[in-house]
C-alpha cells in the first residue's frame, strides 16, 4: 500500500521516512484508492467501503488538508494532488515543526530543485527572450512592489485572504519561529482557501494595515507582475532569503531578468548622511559601506556606496531613509 501510495502521490526520498507528519493512514488509502483519477462522494463509498458521512467527512477533510483539489464545484468532483501541493499546506497548517530541523532542511533542498524543475520551461523561455513575464502564471511572476502600488491592488481586490507564508515555513533560511500572516491572496486565489475552511478573511483596511507592518519589519511586497489585466492576485510579504523564485533565480543566474523590477532606487549622494539605514534594510545588499570617508557635520562617517544593477526596486530602503536622499523610479 504505502509504495504504491509513494508513486502515486510522488512523495520523495526525502519525505518517506516523516509521511506520517504529512498524510494520515485514511488518506493514503484514499490517495491509493483513487489512483490518479477524477472522482465524487459515491466513487469513494464505492470504492473504499465507506459509509457516506464517513466518505464526506474524509474527502472533506483531505481537501482542507490540500490532498484533493476540486476539479468541478458544481459537479464535486476530485482528484488527488501530490506531495509537492501537499507541503505547503501541511508546513502552515499542521504539525510541519515537529519533523526534525536536518530533515527539514534536506526536504528544502529537494523542494527548491522541484521548483526550479517544474518552472524549468519558463526559465529556458525567459533566457531565450521568448517569454512575457505579464504571460506567465501568477505564481511564478513576482515582482516587488512599492507601498503605494500594493494599495492600489488592494483597492482593486474584492476578497482578500490572509494565510502564512509556505516559503518561510518551508526554507532552511526562515526567520520567523511560528507562521505569520504574510501571504495574501484575492479573489479566486482568496476563495480557493475559504473554501477549504482556511486563512483568515481581511478587509482592504486591515490587510493595507498587514502590509504596512510587513514592510515597516523590512519585508518587501510582491505581487502578480499581470494583476492589471488578470487583476489582483496575490501579495507576499518576502524575504528572498526564504523565498522560492528569489533562491531559485539565484541557481538559475537569472537575476538580471527574473524576477522582474519595476522599479529601482536612485541614490543622491549629496544628501547623505551616512546613517546606514539603507544598509540594513535593503534585502539584496545593494546598499554597502565604502572603503573611503566622509565629513558629516563635522564628524568622519563611512561613505556609502550604491550598486543601482543589484537594487530590485521594493523600496524599503526609499520608505526609511531620515534624509530623503533615495528616490524610486518607475522603469
Ligand atoms: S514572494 Fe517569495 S516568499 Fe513570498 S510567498 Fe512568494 S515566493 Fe514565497
Ligand atoms: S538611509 Fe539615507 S541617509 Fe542613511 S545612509 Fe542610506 S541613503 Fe544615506
Ligand atoms: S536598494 Fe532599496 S529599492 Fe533597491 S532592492 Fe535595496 S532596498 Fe529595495
Amino acid at each position: 500500500m504505502l509504495r504504491k501510495f509513494n508513486e502515486t502521490f510522488a512523495v520523495p526520498d526525502v519525505c518517506k521516512e516523516y509521511i506520517n507528519h504529512m498524510v494520515e493512514q485514511e488518506e493514503i488509502e484514499l490517495v491509493v484508492a483513487m489512483d490518479m483519477a477524477e472522482f465524487t462522494l459515491i466513487d469513494v463509498m464505492n470504492k473504499m467501503n465507506l459509509s457516506r458521512p464517513l466518505a464526506e467527512q474524509l474527502i472533506e477533510r483531505a481537501y482542507k488538508r490540500g490532498i484533493l483539489n476540486k476539479v468541478n464545484d458544481k459537479q464535486a468532483t476530485y482528484i488527488c494532488t501530490d506531495l509537492y501541493t501537499r507541503l505547503k499546506y501541511a508546513a502552515v497548517f499542521d504539525d510541519y515543526e515537529n519533523i526534525p530541523l536536518e530533515a527539514r532542511n534536506k526536504i528544502d533542498s529537494w523542494y527548491l530543485n522541484a521548483f526550479i524543475e517544474k518552472h524549468s520551461d519558463n526559465f529556458n523561455k525567459l533566457r531565450e527572450g521568448k517569454l512575457d513575464l505579464h504571460e506567465a502564471s501568477f505564481l511564478f511572476a513576482h515582482t516587488p512592489s512599492l507601498l503605494e502600488q500594493v494599495y492600489e491592488v488592494i483597492e482593486e481586490a474584492d476578497r482578500i485572504v490572509a494565510i502564512p507564508c509556505d516559503c518561510n515555513q518551508l526554507s532552511k533560511h526562515r526567520t520567523a519561529k511560528k507562521p505569520v500572516l504574510y501571504c495574501i491572496h484575492f479573489n479566486n486565489y482568496a476563495d480557493d482557501f475559504l473554501k477549504r475552511g482556511l486563512g483568515k478573511a481581511l478587509t482592504k483596511e486591515e490587510c493595507k494595515e498587514v502590509v504596512k507592518n510587513a514592510n515597516k519589519e523590512g519585508f518587501m511586497q510582491c505581487i502578480n507582475i499581470n494583476f492589471k489585466t488578470a487583476g489582483p492576485g496575490f501579495i507576499c510579504n518576502c524575504n528572498p532569503k526564504w523565498c522560492y523564485p528569489y533562491r531559485a533565480a539565484e541557481i538559475m543566474g537569472s537575476q538580471s531578468y527574473y524576477p522582474l523590477k519595476r522599479n529601482v532606487a536612485n541614490y543622491n549622494s549629496e544628501q547623505c548622511i551616512s546613517c546606514g539605514l539603507c544598509i540594513k534594510r535593503c534585502p539584496f545588499n545593494a546598499f554597502s559601506y565604502g572603503d573611503g570617508q566622509i565629513r558629516i557635520k563635522g564628524k568622519l562617517k563611512k561613505q556609502i556606496t550604491f550598486d543601482s544593477t543589484i537594487c530590485q526596486g521594493c523600496g524599503l530602503c526609499a520608505n526609511t531613509c531620515p534624509s530623503k536622499s533615495i528616490s524610486m523610479i518607475n522603469i
